[in-house]
């Protein structure tokens, strides 16, 4: 259990994420969404990538301990009203995170965790032997957000062809971890891209909106889960939060090609 915390005006949110040089993902989506959702955005990076529109072409890992530097450095002066953690690359990076959060104890703010796993245009984002570690992360995080392939892989099930399946599999994540999860429903066919906050006993809220067939939508997940957090941190109510953020995330998405940004899988427009 958390202690109650003040609700600020401009809430200071920190990522704990990768860098995408293309400034459509990762830490630089997060900053942007952060700020387009009123908060001010904090980065400490786990990891940095080499990327384009088109994928990814190298990964490099600074030495956990540096990363562990900048979480203690930061947070010994700066209050911390949320957390959103994305890319975190290998089991070492993810232990640093969780020994961070265990150490705040009941200080701890809240965290939306992202498990970033494998982007969308094919490229690992996390160490397979990472997946575990990850998992623990689960139960130190107030939100998760996977898509679903991180879905399935987070549950060791087959990954959902079908929105009950998708809801069914958020619901036994959640009971398991004790965690909410918010189930994705953008990796789905049809007119309607569902979303939905889903807790231990089933269901709490599910939105939809009309799917927007695009180019762009490189860094949705980012933008999502920290625009989410940042939400929270200012209103205290994850259903309302994620209601904001997904009407918010299908405008950006709609305008996301007239930034014309790469010959790829183009950014949204935070
Ligand atoms: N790069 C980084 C650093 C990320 O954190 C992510 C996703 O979380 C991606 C790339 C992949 O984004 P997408 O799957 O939207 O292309």
């Amino acid at each position: 259990t958390l202690l109650p915390r003040p609700r600020p005006a401009v809430p200071r949110v920190l990522a704990v994420a990768g860098s995408d040089p293309s400034g459509g993902a990762g830490i630089q989506a997060d900053l942007k969404s952060v700020a387009a959702a009123g908060g001010y955005g904090m980065a400490a990076l786990t990891a940095l990538t080499a990327q384009s529109t088109h994928g990814v072409t190298g990964v490099h890992v600074p030495p956990p301990e540096f990363l562990a530097l900048q979480l203690s450095t930061l947070t010994a002066d700066v209050t911390v009203d949320a957390v959103k953690i994305g890319m975190l690359a290998t089991a070492d990076v993810a232990d640093v995170v969780a020994d961070w959060l265990g150490a705040l104890g009941d200080t701890r703010p809240p965290v939306v965790l992202d498990p970033v796993m494998v982007a969308t245009s094919g490229d690992r984002l996390l160490d397979r032997r990472a997946e575990d570690a990850v998992r623990a992360l689960l139960t130190q995080a107030d939100v998760v957000t996977p898509n679903l392939p991180e879905l399935a892989t987070l549950l060791g099930a087959p990954v959902a062809a079908d929105w009950a399946t998708a809801l069914d599999q958020a619901t036994a994540l959640a009971a398991r971890h004790r965690v909410l999860v918010v189930a994705k429903g953008g990796h789905l066919d049809g007119p309607l891209a569902p979303d939905a906050l889903v807790g231990p006993g089933g269901v709490l809220v599910e939105l939809t909106a009309p799917r927007v067939v695009t180019t762009a939508g490189h860094g949705t997940g980012c933008s999502l889960s920290s625009g989410l957090a940042t939400r929270y941190a200012a209103g205290g109510d994850w259903a309302a939060a994620l209601a904001a953020t997904k009407e918010w995330l299908t405008a950006a998405l709609r305008a996301g090609p007239g930034l014309d940004v790469g010959s790829g899988r183009g950014p949204v427009d935070h």
